[in-house]
């Protein structure tokens, strides 16, 4: 994984959200406050426009400019959360010598452990972590059963999806959809509909490479 991979990833993910804007808007409409594809766009945008800068530092540190960039910048529970994700995956070792498949995975599943840790929250409790839980889990047993890299991504694209679906009967334990106790079933979560179609990008582009 290099840093022009990043900033192609994001320029992609742009225009998938883009894509699917109105939906993810409806959706926090409908359990949260709206403002979720905002906080998303605007993570994104700031991103891409760090382009410049990030292109000539080390991993580590690109990590960390985008981490800074998305706390400082990015309003909400994903912004938090995501910076979070880049913050810890900009921590893994030895990542300036080079990251390959499996270390990229770790990375990930390292970063995911965080959220999990910053946002209190597991599987079941109706928000982003349905997604980036099992996706996490399928990309780490992957690598442990050294699958096929390709295999592996289709196989995260319908654990991204699956995930994602689930949360639709779901509760709300965390976040601002649990205000709405039981009328919060029904919905698919907006966090996990974002986070399943920037996972679904990234796989698809690792796919075509
Ligand atoms: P806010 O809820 O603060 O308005 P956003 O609208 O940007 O923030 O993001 C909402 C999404 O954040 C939810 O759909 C959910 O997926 C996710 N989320 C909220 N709280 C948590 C938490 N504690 N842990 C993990 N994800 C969370
Ligand atoms: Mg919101």
């Amino acid at each position: 994984m290099s840093i022009n991979f990043l900033i192609k990833s994001a320029k992609e993910i742009q225009i998938v959200i883009e894509k699917n804007a109105p939906e993810i808007e409806k959706l926090d409409q409908e359990i949260g406050d709206g403002d979720h594809i905002f906080n998303v766009q605007r993570g994104i945008k700031l991103v891409i426009e760090l382009e410049p800068i990030i292109k000539r530092l080390s991993m580590s540190k690109a990590l960390n400019q985008i981490a800074m960039k998305i706390l400082s910048g990015v309003g909400g529970s994903s912004g938090a959360l995501f910076g979070t994700l880049f913050m810890t995956m900009a921590k893994v070792s030895n990542i300036d010598d080079g990251v390959d498949y499996k270390k990229a995975i770790n990375m990930f599943v390292d970063g995911v452990e965080a959220v999990k840790q910053r946002g209190k929250a597991d599987v079941g409790e109706k928000t982003m972590m349905d997604v980036l839980i099992p996706v996490a889990n399928c990309l780490k047993q992957g690598v442990e059963k050294k699958k096929d890299l390709k295999d592996l991504m289709r196989e995260a694209i319908k654990v991204a999806e699956k995930g994602m679906l689930s949360t639709k009967d779901l509760l709300a334990i965390k976040g601002r959809a649990s205000f709405l106790g039981e009328r919060s079933k029904g919905h698919i979560d907006p966090g996990a509909r974002s986070s399943q179609l920037m996972i679904r990008t990234v796989c698809i582009l690792i796919l075509n490479t």
